[in-house]
């Protein structure tokens, strides 16, 4: 809520006009609690659970019309029914886990210091914002997963998000209710560290959920844009992680490929991509005709 009647009253706090920006916050917000602007999360995520993975089911349903040369396992196929049973499963984790836990964690939004008020933050403010709670995440994530596929970690709570060996856009979020609350640390972490406007937040819980979509989707299209963020892993990478399944010891990291880097753990990735290369090449040689990606069973090389 913000501590003024009016747009006057904003204008003289501010000591300038407001911006279009800003007028539409104030006219949206004003009147509004700063807990009904946190749970506004609730929504975007259920809107973002529902309706970002809707095109890659037609994706799917569709792979006959050129879509099959995309996917990155063609050789598995999901019907409607199986993606309908992965989000019926993701939405009643949402509403039993997900939504509550939003609905709680208000004290440390407050705690924290994320601000509703005026001025707005800037396009750059923003994006610098954006840009560190990805990092921090990213790092983060990479040792929460890794230990996660420890022995005991990975039977009592990973082994659920490994049921779909080839993921699809549902199963983003498809995990035990543990890894749930798990995994929502070190996306607290970077709003933690570096607290902004409610709206950098927003735009946070969204961006990752939507990221975390794209990198689940089974598909490596070559118009992404997300192709061109440097050392993003993408569809392809978290793919093969998914693939090797619970032995994997490559591909612990959510956005980026650095920290597999750094710690070596990309290991079984950069060789089984050395094969399909060969592979690749082979078939070229002796003219037969590849009609895309394709994965060979191989075996992921431990790190360490
Ligand atoms: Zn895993
Ligand atoms: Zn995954």
């Amino acid at each position: 809520m913000l501590p003024f009647e009016t747009i006057e009253e904003a204008t003289i706090f501010l000591g300038r006009n407001l911006t279009v920006a800003e007028t539409l916050w104030f006219n949206y917000s004003a009147k509004k609690s700063d807990y009904c602007l946190y749970c506004h999360n609730i929504l975007f995520l259920f809107l973002i659970f529902s309706v970002v993975p809707v095109p890659l089911v037609f994706v799917e349903m569709m792979r006959s019309l050129g879509f099959d040369k995309y996917k990155i396992q063609p050789k598995v196929s999901l019907s409607l029914s199986d993606m309908f049973r992965c989000y019926k499963d993701v939405m009643r984790m949402f509403v039993l886990v997900v939504g509550p836990l939003q609905l709680v964690s208000y004290p440390s939004i407050k705690m924290i210091g994320i601000r509703t008020g005026l001025p707005l933050p800037s396009a750059w403010e923003i994006l610098a914002q954006l840009g560190v709670y990805f990092m921090i995440e990213d790092y983060t994530n990479y040792w929460i997963h890794r230990f996660l596929h420890g022995k005991w970690g990975y039977e009592k709570i990973h082994r659920v998000h490994h049921e779909f060996t080839a993921p699809i856009g549902f199963a983003a979020p498809y995990a035990h209710w543990a890894e749930v609350l798990i995994l929502g640390i070190p996306s607290f972490l970077g709003p933690a560290i570096v607290p902004g406007h409610i709206i950098t937040f927003w735009l946070w819980i969204a961006l990752r959920q939507i990221e975390a979509i794209e990198t689940h989707s089974g598909y490596d299209f070559p118009w992404t844009p997300t192709r061109y963020i440097p050392f993003y892993g993408g569809a392809d990478y978290h793919d093969y992680h998914h693939y090797v399944g619970g032995q994997s010891q490559s591909n612990f990291a959510s956005v980026f490929t650095y920290c597999d880097y750094i710690y070596g753990t990309d290991k079984g990735y950069r060789y089984h991509k050395k094969v399909l290369r060969k592979l690749k090449e082979e078939s070229r040689t002796n003219g037969a005709q590849n009609g895309g990606s394709y994965y060979v069973p191989t075996q992921d090389l431990k790190s360490e």
